[in-house]
């Protein structure tokens, strides 16, 4: 990897830098005479985002291109020492799982903000008060946001690695009835890919005596249901089996890391695409800003990719466990709970099915919500998380600006977020399908969480914020009708020579099931079609 720091002391004006790139569509001798101009930045691929699918794409083009230059560009920091690490590998969270909450609601920001509440009755007559019909609105609140279609808990991680810093790494596989508006008619062996990419595993946790146990009591309640292990990209780690090691966008950017074909600009915000004036449909450089300076530079390149986003008295005497129990006993004779303090957590699935579509995890992880705190041992605690899925519906929307009450009088644009990004906008209502079948998976997560205990006060069955899975999906959905989908199934959007988009967006289906493995399946062969779009410079 290299980084770019070359000192430059000229700051010009952005018409100044436009009126060059001008020159430079116009001439393409111009180019290089551009070459040593510390405005401009020359590579082959220009990447937005650090997160797992522009990882994806950037270790795919390095290792199946052989001259391809990358540029990625994160606008958040690299807040561990190997870039994009996962956060939770670290003895101390894994020894105190619930302290990692804390990280999680520390690197969630919320997308859509609308404006704060700035009635205050109890303050004092003499302090500055808004007037009676005047709304407060602060940097980063978006005024046009109806609270009642928001996706309230939706929010973005912004650090090199993106969320799959902190992610709870379950890797499920998307039903048939999860995947039948997805283009790609290969999708089986990409995702097969995306699982040795994440280094998916479903058996290290047969070791635990809670995972066993949990696992029988479900089997027993429920024998036709599919329960299995859940598929997580971890691996217990050799060297000592008290911990794993979770796969976080480290693993993916391995290859491009090692590559003097690769650099990663952080703390670099993408701001725009700009459209080549001469060539309609094809992009001609992305303008990007320091924010450490707030410098504005032009990255030239043949290729862009924007991919920044959108959860027991028989074990003394089982004879699988007694051993350990009585291990256990001894060392603390007054620990009245058989189990060693060091036994894993359980990881189990109850899989998506045509009768029950919802997808369950029953395992003991964090999550921005749910810390048990002092009130029980967390070895005799499990979390039930049930996924349910969204009807897909063309008025359920994103979108940017503000709308025009008739067509003709155009957007207004955007609110920025705090970073000066255009904050998005939801309109999401979930109707009668929707709301039928949560009110199905809640009875079914009631009689679940029934056969294996009762419910810890405080955490009884409750529907969650929306947006609080983190999974949107269907914003730039691909698909072969540029009238239904933003990209083709190589997720080149349509009509655009030279862009291509990733993430969790590209998602054409209504899906219940983690979308991660998903996304990446469809950036690996969007990564291909990356490398097949570039020249191969042989003039070195
Ligand atoms: C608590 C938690 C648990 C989760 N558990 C699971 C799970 O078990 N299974 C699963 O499949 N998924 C899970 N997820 C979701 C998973 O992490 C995401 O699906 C995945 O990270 C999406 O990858 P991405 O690369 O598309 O986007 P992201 O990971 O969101 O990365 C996007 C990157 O783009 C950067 N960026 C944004 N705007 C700009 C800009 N203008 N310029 C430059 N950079 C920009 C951001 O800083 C960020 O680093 C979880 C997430 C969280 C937080």
């Amino acid at each position: 990897m290299t980084t770019t720091t070359k000192p430059n002391a000229i700051r010009l004006s952005d018409d100044v830098l436009l009126s060059k790139l001008a020159d430079v569509e116009q001439d393409a001798e111009t180019s290089h005479s551009l070459e040593d101009d510390d405005n401009f930045i020359f590579t082959d691929v220009c990447i937005a985002g650090s997160g797992p699918i522009a990882a994806t794409y950037a270790s795919t083009i390095i290792a199946e291109h052989p001259t391809a230059k990358v540029l990625m560009v994160e606008i958040g920091s690299q807040d561990s020492l190997v870039a994009g690490e996962h956060h939770k590998n670290t003895i101390k969270f894994q020894k105190d799982i619930d302290s990692f909450v804390h990280v999680i609601k520390a690197a969630l920001q919320p997308i859509s903000v609308p404006p704060s509440d700035s009635y205050i009755p109890t303050l004092g007559g003499d302090a500055w008060a808004p007037k009676v019909n005047e709304t407060l609105i602060t940097e980063g609140h978006n005024p046009h946001q109806n609270p009642k279609t928001n996706l309230r808990a939706s929010a973005v991680t912004r650090t090199v690695g993106g969320m799959a810093t902190h992610w709870t790494c379950s890797c499920p596989v998307p039903d048939a009835e999860e995947r039948k508006e997805n283009p790609i008619e290969n999708l089986d062996d990409l995702l097969d890919e995306a699982k040795t990419l994440l280094n998916v595993h479903s058996d290290q946790y047969d070791c635990s005596i809670r995972h066993t146990v949990v696992k029988e009591a479900l089997l027993k309640a429920y024998p036709n249901r599919g329960i299995t292990n859940l598929p997580l990209a971890v691996e217990r780690r050799k060297d000592n089996p008290d911990y794993v090691t979770w796969t976080g966008t480290h693993r993916i950017l391995e290859k491009a890391l090692e590559s003097d074909r690769f650099t990663l600009l952080t703390e670099t915000r993408f701001t725009r695409l700009v459209l080549h004036q001469q060539k309609p449909g094809e992009i001609s450089a992305a303008k990007i800003r320091d924010l450490r300076n707030n410098r504005d530079k032009y990255v030239l390149a043949k290729a862009f990719i924007v991919a920044c986003g959108a959860v027991v008295d028989s074990i003394p005497h089982d004879p699988r466990f007694a051993e350990r129990a009585e291990e256990h006993k001894k060392k603390y004779p007054n620990d009245p709970i058989p189990i060693p303090f060091n036994d894993p957590e359980p990881q189990i699935m109850i899989p998506y099915t045509k009768d029950f579509p919802w997808h369950v995890q029953v395992h003991r992880d964090a999550f921005s919500y749910g810390d048990i705190g002092p009130k029980a041992d967390s070895r005799v605690i499990v979390d039930l998380r049930f996924f349910g899925k969204q009807d897909i519906v063309e008025s359920n929307q994103v979108h940017f600006g503000q709308p025009p009450p008739t067509p003709a009088d155009g957007w207004k644009p955007a609110v920025t977020d705090i970073y000066g990004m255009p904050q998005p906008t939801f309109e999401v209502v979930r109707y009668d399908g929707d709301a039928e079948r949560d009110q199905r998976m809640m009875r079914d997560m009631t009689d679940v969480a029934n056969v294996l205990g009762s419910f810890l006060p405080g955490s009884a069955p409750q529907f969650m914020e929306p947006g609080l899975a983190l999974h949107i999906t269907g914003t730039t959905r691909i698909g072969v009708d540029p009238k239904t989908s933003v990209a083709d199934p190589n997720s080149k959007v349509h009509g655009i020579k030279n862009l291509w988009v990733g993430g969790n967006g590209c998602i054409p289906d209504s899906t219940a099931c983690n979308p991660t493995r998903t996304s990446i399946a469809i950036a690996l062969k969007g990564a291909r079609s990356v490398v097949n779009s570039l020249p191969v410079d042989d003039t070195n």
